[in-house]
């Protein structure tokens, strides 16, 4: 699903004021509110507003929003394999996806994380949640700067499918457990010469689970989960900073007694390059220079990230010179445009000349 500019969908423009843009929210709440706007798109334009507002009217956000755009919802929509991945469709993925992007930016920017809205919280079923599963993804500097493609490859817990997490075997079910009577706890009469002490324990034949397992699921060994190896890939969109924490909701392991299922973090950290470092979406390098070109000018062959390019040194060029290099730089990770690339000129000096070129460089200092 495309998503829409943020000022766009509240129909106000870059430079509106937090008052424009209440006055805006407001009119457009009212007008697409689900009890009084029947029509099918009405609850989606609802949401968008709610977001964008939410967006726009906090600072911050707002101002992440601005040098960001969308983030995450780019080169994150044809997720994998499986096809499990499809955050098109749900307001809910669209807004994890922004979460896992504000959040891991938190890491460098500090900017902090969306605030609860009634649409995207996470809808808890009962029993016990499983834990969560974190990756760390190991990502060349140019793939970084590039974008690629990368397989996740991890172990997790999911429910077994053969007794549906049960532990019971097909066709058999679990029944109550005869020591507590499904109370899942035991009662202890202790005759001591002060009178009887009751102490209550958990019941050793189910474990206080209640119920009991006469026929055991062969796949899982009536554990009700098994382990499975993932393995699907995700896209990397150009220009991912590094550090940023991708969340994907619920695909760590398996609950109990019928929970929600842990969420996976995948931890993005790009490998440094030897030559390029990266700001942003600038790249730094450092390029050696011999002092004749330094002092008489001339062009040289400089790397960047799109290749190497020819750069011209003017006449007397100081060491530690800095020189810009427009839109040589990385892609940029908002719009795809480029970022630049800032050389700065090391002059090599040189130490051991010989006879004749000492003899030159004593007549030039004469002059
Ligand atoms: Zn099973
Ligand atoms: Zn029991």
């Amino acid at each position: 699903m495309e998503k829409n500019d943020y000022y766009e969908t509240l129909g106000v423009d870059k430079n509106a004021t937090k008052k424009d843009i209440k006055k805006a929210y407001r009119r457009l709440v009212k007008k697409y509110h689900p009890d009084k706007n029947q029509s099918p798109e009405a609850e989606d334009k609802f949401k968008e507003v709610q977001e964008a507002y939410e967006v726009l009217n906090d600072d911050q956000k707002r101002k992440a929003y601005d040098q960001y755009g969308h983030a995450g919802t780019q080169g994150f929509s044809g997720f994998g394999q499986s096809g499990g991945y499809n955050y098109g469709g749900n307001y809910e993925d669209l807004n994890d996806i922004l979460n896992q992007f504000f959040g891991g930016f938190n890491n460098f920017g500090g900017f902090s994380g969306f605030s609860g809205s009634p649409f995207q919280k996470q809808r808890r079923k009962a029993g016990i949640r499983g834990s969560d599963v974190e990756v760390t993804l190991n990502i060349d500097f140019l793939e970084a700067v590039f974008g690629s493609e990368k397989n996740i490859v991890y172990q997790r817990k999911i429910q077994c499918d053969k007794c549906k997490g049960t532990g019971a075997k097909e066709g058999t079910s679990k029944k109550t457990c005869d020591t507590c009577q499904g109370k899942g706890v035991v009662t202890n009469v202790k005759n001591t010469f002060i009178g009887q002490i009751r102490t209550q324990s958990i019941c050793p034949e189910c474990n206080g689970a209640r119920e009991i397992i006469d026929e055991p699921c062969e796949k899982c060994n009536g554990q009700g989960i098994e382990q499975v190896k993932e393995d699907f890939k995700i896209k990397i969109p150009p220009g991912i900073p590094d550090g940023v924490v991708l969340k994907f909701r619920e695909k760590g392991n398996a609950g109990k007694n019928g929970g929600n299922s842990g969420d996976l973090y995948i931890n993005i950290e790009v490998s440094p390059h030897e030559i390029f470092e990266r700001r942003g979406d600038d790249i730094y390098i450092e390029q050696e220079i011999d002092v004749m070109t330094a002092i008489l000018g001339g062009s040289i062959e400089v790397p960047t990230v799109h290749g190497d390019i020819e750069m011209k040194i003017p006449a007397g060029t100081q060491p530690n010179k800095v020189f810009k290099l427009s839109e040589r730089g990385g892609i940029r990770f908002k719009n795809g445009g480029k970022g630049d690339q800032y050389v700065k000129i090391v002059v090599n000096i040189p130490k051991n000349l010989n006879k004749k070129q000492k003899k030159k460089l004593e007549e030039f200092k004469k002059i």
